[in-house]
């Protein structure tokens, strides 16, 4: 087992991968920049490295100082968290031929799965059924491009091939709008992505985001740890998770869920990963994989009893998966609200001293969050400052524990998207469950200020 682990990242994941760390008697390297000096989570670590300025550009994102911090503390491994580099295939590279231990997938994996063409490829041949669309990224002759979307049928959706984080998508109706959504899309993923790479799907009506958990060793052995139903999105971003999915039929469930296990095994993948599905009218499309640990997966660790983090982290060091897919039970029902530092009605971002912090507790609930009263929401990086989880036998019980939680919740100082979640729990179609994934943003226009 390792003796000490560099984390490379920030706020409530860097805390949550320190947790396990700890656990395991591992010592925890923290890296961080000026602008996350004084969080409690630094000082809590064994070592802590600054490893640069606030914007992320020059810190989180910024391998040659992340890589001499592993180097001057003597880290055997390091822990990429998600988002900033922990889809970046270059740095797993990097990590590697650095002599570190990087904890997630290959960098072969990340790249064949980072590119959302070679992805749908990689998944068609391992059975794994997908939206329908264009086979390549979309050539520069424009009546070549209206065949494509002609025999797709509209509407379809330009989506950037290096796309990631909702960004980098836009919905074509007409045959009028597709060069210009094209052009659009194109410049938008250069910028963004560095990669003018876009191609086409069916765009799905009324579709809902099923997503598989898998965790896969380094012998060979994959397994799917369910689904999580993300379908309560705003601007492509997850608001609110839960698991299991109401309404899917378990048969279905364990069948896409094989098909995703021995995907991870005909690619030769390993960790911790996420395969996310459209689901419409019975049947599973393969959208996209997140080759690294996701904001949402204690709902996954709540169902199943097992830490996902840890077992990341054992992977990494060569150990094969304790357990069989036949071991693996599912129990009760989880349901996470993302808790951000915004306006709950505009979303405006709301950076700044933390004026008084209490959070919830009880049976059935966790909190995964790095704040606390005084602590400071730097105001260049994500707005989440933390995420409620809660549990119970049922999908009603689970619910009932978050509004309570949410209740006992205090917040002050800043604005969060409390009541936002409040309002999302008591309403009715949300507690039928089941909604697709325009449900919130359809409600949210509806709703009256
Ligand atoms: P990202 O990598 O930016 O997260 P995804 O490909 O995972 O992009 O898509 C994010 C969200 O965009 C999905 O959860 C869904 O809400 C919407 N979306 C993506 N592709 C389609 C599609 N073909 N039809 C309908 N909605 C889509």
């Amino acid at each position: 087992m390792f003796k000490k682990i560099l984390i490379a990242n920030r706020g409530e994941i860097a805390l949550r991968v320190q947790r396990a760390c700890r656990e395991l008697g591992i010592k925890a390297v923290m890296v961080y920049s000026e602008a996350d000096r004084e969080a409690q989570y630094i000082k809590l670590a064994s070592e802590a490295v600054c490893i640069g300025p606030p914007p992320s550009a020059q810190s989180y994102l910024n391998m040659p100082a992340i890589i001499s911090a592993a180097e001057v503390t003597d880290a055997e491994a390091i822990h990429p968290g998600y988002g900033f580099l922990s889809e970046n295939a270059d740095f797993a590279e990097r990590v590697q031929k650095s002599g570190f231990e990087f904890i997630g997938p290959t960098p072969e994996a990340i790249r064949l799965m980072g590119d959302k063409i070679s992805a749908k490829q990689a998944m068609k041949q391992a059975g794994v059924p997908c939206v329908p669309g264009s086979e390549e990224a979309l050539p520069a002759d424009a009546a070549e491009v209206q065949r494509m979307a002609r025999s797709i049928g509209y509407p379809v959706i330009v989506k950037a091939v290096g796309g990631g984080g909702g960004r980098g998508m836009r919905v074509v109706h007409t045959a009028a709008a597709l060069a210009g959504a094209v052009q659009t899309t194109r410049s938008e993923a250069e910028s963004a992505f560095g990669n003018r790479a876009v191609y086409l799907e069916k765009y799905l009506q009324d579709p809902r985001h099923i997503e598989i958990q898998v965790l896969a060793d380094k012998h060979g052995n994959a397994v799917y740890l369910g689904e999580r139903d993300c379908s309560m999105q705003r601007r492509h971003q997850k608001v609110v998770e839960e698991a299991p999915a109401p309404g899917i039929p378990r048969k279905l469930i364990n069948a896409i869920g094989q098909r995703c296990a021995a995907a991870c095994r005909k690619i030769g993948y390993h960790g911790a990963g996420t395969f996310e599905f459209l689901y419409e009218k019975g049947e599973f499309y393969f959208i996209e994989m997140n080759t690294r640990i996701q904001v949402e997966h204690p709902v996954t660790e709540w169902i199943t009893g097992i830490d996902l983090v840890r077992m990341q982290i054992l992977v990494a060091a060569g150990h094969k998966l304790p357990f069989t897919q036949k071991q693996v039970q599912f129990r009760g029902h989880a349901v996470e609200c993302r808790v951000n530092a915004e306006d709950p009605f505009k979303f405006i971002p709301s950076p700044g001293r933390i004026a008084r912090w209490h959070a919830p507790g009880g049976p059935g609930i966790r909190v995964d969050s790095h704040v606390y009263g005084g602590y400071f929401v730097p105001p260049f990086y994500d707005s989440m400052i933390g995420k409620i989880i809660s549990y119970g036998d049922t999908r009603e019980q689970a619910i009932a524990r978050m509004r309570t939680a949410l209740s006992e919740t205090i917040i002050e100082g800043i604005n969060s998207n409390i009541a936002l979640h409040q309002e999302i729990l008591a309403d009715t179609g949300f507690n039928e469950g089941g909604q697709n994934i325009h449900y919130l943003e359809r409600w949210l226009e509806a709703r009256h200020h």
